[in-house]
């Protein structure tokens, strides 16, 4: 099996010397508690999918899992609706930018759940009456796939609420279409408190290694959602989850994998590993440069490429 056996005795630190050097890109700015990440940080980990945890320095230092949470939520969605969320939003990459105010056309859907719109919409049809209960459904389906109870940090969700006035706009613009059928700030509130999210990159790794173990976290052995649900979620992150870097991103590393705001990536190998690399600059499409590097070479060193030829 590509990656697996390798992935054991990888060495994380070495891998991470590797791509310190590189200081381009930059942090963003979206929110206070974003733009004062230390540009510096970066921390890998990987876990196999029979619960081998590898981990570089750094992989404790935690972080707001922003956009890394998309599949997740996603995933819960397909799980709680017994995938009738799949006639609720699109699967087709954009090309444009992840906060773009575009839904799908002659639908009205969000184009995909990778894209902000799509995260706003399916965080709106997760199990739950009000919206308490929804965002409960997804801290605790997020603890599920992390394998221990993440945290929400309060400051962070409610910069969410407070400056995201694209998000907004998504969700009044899916509301005018029928689209979204919860109230507009009830779905921003949900998605924002998914995104301010408290994980590091070993908790990250373990979530894209439940999804690359068909649904079963590797380290508690927990079910979290079906082998068809964690199919369906790693077949989009592979065609929409790095944006409008998904095409480059999957020349040049070739694995599923979503992208984020705060500088995480996670990954998921299907039936191999999952992933994941935190470092917060970021290129033009929001992904994390060091972020990038380190998977492209992780991708060669374990022969990860989807479309690659095993030497
Ligand atoms: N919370 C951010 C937003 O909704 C997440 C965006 C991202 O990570 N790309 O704008």
């Amino acid at each position: 099996m590509n990656g697996i056996r390798d992935a054991r005795s990888y060495d994380l630190d070495a891998l991470r010397e590797r791509v310190l050097p590189e200081t381009s890109g930059s942090v963003t700015e979206s929110i206070p508690q974003l733009a004062d990440a230390d540009p510096a940080q970066c921390g890998i980990a990987i876990v196999t999918v029979d619960g081998e945890v590898r981990r570089s320095r750094e992989a404790d230092a935690v972080f707001s899992i922003q956009s890394a949470v998309k599949p997740f939520v996603f995933a819960l969605a397909l799980q709680d609706t017994d995938r009738a969320a799949l006639e609720r939003v699109g699967i087709e990459p954009t090309g444009e930018a992840f906060d773009a105010i575009k839904l799908e056309s002659g639908t009205g859907r969000p184009p995909n759940p990778m894209v902000n719109a799509g995260a706003l919409l399916t965080s709106s049809i997760v199990e739950g009456r009000n919206s308490d209960e929804r965002a409960e459904r997804i801290a605790a389906g997020l603890s599920a796939f992390a394998g221990r109870r993440l945290h929400v940090d309060e400051d962070i969700a409610s910069a969410e609420q407070r400056l995201g006035d694209r998000n907004r706009a998504l969700a009044h613009l899916m509301r005018s279409e029928g689209t979204l059928r919860v109230d507009a700030d009830d779905a921003i509130g949900v998605y924002g408190r998914a995104c301010a999210t408290i994980v590091d990159a070993e908790a990250l790794a373990v979530m894209g290694a439940t999804l690359a173990s068909g649904g079963v976290n590797p380290c508690t052995g927990e079910h979290v959602v079906s082998r068809e649900v964690a199919r369906d979620v790693i077949s989009v992150m592979a065609t929409c989850g790095v944006y409008d870097g998904s095409g480059r991103w999957m020349r040049e590393v070739g694995v599923p994998a979503k992208s984020s705001v705060s500088g995480a990536i996670v990954l998921s190998v299907p039936g191999a590993l999952g992933a994941a690399v935190f470092s917060p600059p970021l290129d033009e499409q929001g992904t994390s440069v060091r972020g990038h590097r380190a998977s492209a070479i992780l991708s060669d060193d374990l022969s990860l490429h989807s479309f690659g030829v095993p030497r």
